[in-house]
């Protein structure tokens, strides 16, 4: 994988749509894996770094929010996209509750969907960055302070967190 690239997970039922938006999205600044069913969806995320993931909400199987809400459970840090096609808006608004970043209507252009997916990156990001800093801050405080095992015993919790 290109190391300056984000690492998108995309998982819709439809071959010839993933194949089509796959490699619209792979030659950009994405690199892609796409799989056609949530089960291989969650099971692509545990052996890769995925940044933001794309995932149609109407799936035979596992659906769109079963692996919304899997996704986030395993991968704190991941954002999600939910791709929704005619008529099913109201679950996908349900599933920005369930902790999806955003979702977007099939069709959907190329330049809208880009923009959302980097905007997800962009928030993966900086809330990750946000822990880090308030991590730091702790370390500091505690270091100056602690016993040995305070320190420890902090650092533990901090690092669990
Ligand atoms: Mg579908």
């Amino acid at each position: 994988m290109a190391e300056s690239k984000i690492n998108l997970l995309i998982v819709d039922d439809e071959e010839q749509f993933l194949a089509s938006i796959s490699k619209s999205l792979q030659v950009r600044d994405f690199n892609v894996i796409a799989v056609t069913r949530g089960e291989k969806a969650i099971e692509a995320a545990r052996k890769n770094p995925i940044d933001v993931a794309l995932v149609d909400l109407k799936m035979p199987g596992i659906n769109g929010e079963e692996t919304l809400r899997a996704l986030k459970a395993e991968h704190k840090w991941m954002e999600v996209v939910i791709l929704t096609g005619h008529g099913t808006i109201d679950s996908a608004v349900e599933c920005t509750k369930s902790g999806a970043y955003s979702y977007l209507q099939k069709p959907c252009s190329l330049d809208e969907l880009m923009e959302c997916l980097k905007e997800a990156y962009k928030k993966k990001v900086m809330n990750r960055k946000k822990i880090e800093d308030h991590k730091m801050a702790e370390l500091l405080k505690i270091s100056v302070s602690g016993s040995p095992r305070d320190i420890m015993r902090r650092l533990k919790e901090i690092d669990k967190g």
